[in-house]
């Protein structure tokens, strides 16, 4: 069967391209092997689906390339996103740091892109597994539903992250099929796993969270931190994750923003136990596993001004070096991807291959929690649905 474009993959990226080519009057057909489209569209922002954020910026995404994405977010902007939304009633919310939910739920997103999928003449094909991918003349796919031909392909397969939802690595085969490179992948937005004598002392606070700032590599994120019952998540230690390496040690700020010798120093003629004294600062689970390690408590009266500063220092450079992360079964993104100098920017095409683009996920493209990764796979489907 022959159409003008075909799009393998049924998330955000692929249907976005999907409606914008179809709009242009393309005859386009989507192949999925799931058994429903948008499946990680359903489940995001725990079932809201955290669609975009008004602080919407280059800056929020990490790439080999960090001026790759400007073009597509210059134009398809939260604002064309929320544009959509409005046509379609669908009520939404800011919710903290700029990020937008639905007021209902992540459905109203997906009827609102069957409908637009539907406006726009697109075919569907879902259970359709694709076994190989090659190009003569025309593209060619062959898949469990038979062999299927387009002078575009749009390779929107996402990243790896998340395999119960349907995510593959057939993407970055893809791309490597056709000579194209593909960047280190890691899983991203993750929560850590303690190693085995933390998870002795902090497996058990399970549920507590507090305000840190945490330093990984040469970023720091500020932020909530969760306690779990294998390790760290929370806000802060997933932003974390998407640059942790195995061995990486995660350096935490237990008081961001206030001066821990300060506070010793008020105190430092007073009888009050030192264990005491930080179970005023943090929740009383957490001071005393914290400060089984790191203190030997006695009257602050007793303490040197060395000893002081030294329980200060830790206080705001408590280092932890998780065993690891819970991987991509876990992950909320992909690092890594199609490596961007293969790409245009401006159009999402291979530049080695003429009609083979790439959106979404799949990309070296990756962005910060909080709406960011959707908002990419709409803007780089939007762009590439405008030429492929
Ligand atoms: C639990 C969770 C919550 C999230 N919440 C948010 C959020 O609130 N906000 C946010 O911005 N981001 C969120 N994300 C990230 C966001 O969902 C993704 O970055 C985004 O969906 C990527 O879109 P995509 O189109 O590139 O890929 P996907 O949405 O992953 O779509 C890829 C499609 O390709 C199909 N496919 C894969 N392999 C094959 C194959 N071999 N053959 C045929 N089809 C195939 C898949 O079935 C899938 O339908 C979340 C991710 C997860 C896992």
């Amino acid at each position: 069967m022959k159409n003008d474009v075909i799009v393998i993959g049924a998330g955000a990226s692929g249907l976005m391209c999907a409606i914008e080519a179809g709009k242009r009057g393309r005859s386009v057909l989507v192949l999925d092997h799931a058994e429903c489209a948008g499946k990680k569209i359903r489940i995001s922002g725990g079932g809201r689906c955290n669609f975009t954020n008004v602080h919407m910026g280059p800056e929020k995404y990490y790439s080999l390339n960090p001026h790759f994405c400007k073009s597509a977010l210059a134009r398809f902007t939260p604002q064309d996103f929320i544009a959509m939304l409005e046509k379609y009633h669908i009520q939404y919310y800011e919710k903290e740091e700029g990020q937008l939910f639905c007021r209902k739920n992540s459905l109203d997103v997906l009827e609102m892109l069957r409908e637009e999928t539907a406006k726009a003449g697109i075919a569907m094909r879902l259970k359709c597994k694709v076994n190989d991918v090659g190009k003569e003349e025309r593209f060619r796919v062959i898949t469990s539903q038979g062999m299927f031909e387009a002078e575009s392909l749009v390779v929107a397969t996402g990243g790896l992250s998340f395999p119960a939802l349907g995510a593959t690595g057939l993407g970055h085969r893809i791309s490597r099929l056709f000579g194209l490179r593909v960047t280190p992948l890691s899983p991203g937005l993750v929560p850590f796993e303690f190693n085995r004598n933390d998870l002795k002392t902090f497996g058990t606070l399970s549920g507590l969270s507090l305000p840190v700032k945490v330093r990984c590599r040469d970023r720091e994120f500020q932020g909530k931190m969760l306690f779990t019952h294998q390790g760290l998540s929370g806000p802060a230690m997933l932003q974390a994750s998407s640059f942790w390496k195995p061995g990486d040690i995660l350096t935490i700020d237990l008081l961001p923003g206030q001066d821990a010798l300060e506070i010793f120093r008020t105190r430092q003629g007073s009888r009050t136990e030192m264990h005491n004294l930080l179970a005023e600062l943090f929740p009383r689970r957490f001071s005393r596993a914290w400060s089984a390690l790191h203190v030997s408590s006695k009257p602050l009266c007793q303490y040197t001004d060395r000893e002081l500063v030294e329980i200060a220092g830790q206080l705001h450079n408590w280092e932890v070096k998780p065993k690891g992360t819970q991987g991509y079964g876990k992950a909320e993104v992909t690092v890594g991807g199609v490596e961007t100098d293969e790409l245009s920017s401006k159009t999402m095409e291979s530049r080695k291959v003429p009609g083979l683009y790439f959106a979404g996920e799949v990309i070296d493209v990756t962005g910060q929690l909080g709406g960011y990764n959707l908002h990419w796979a709409w803007a780089s489907g939007y762009v590439a649905g405008q030429y492929a």
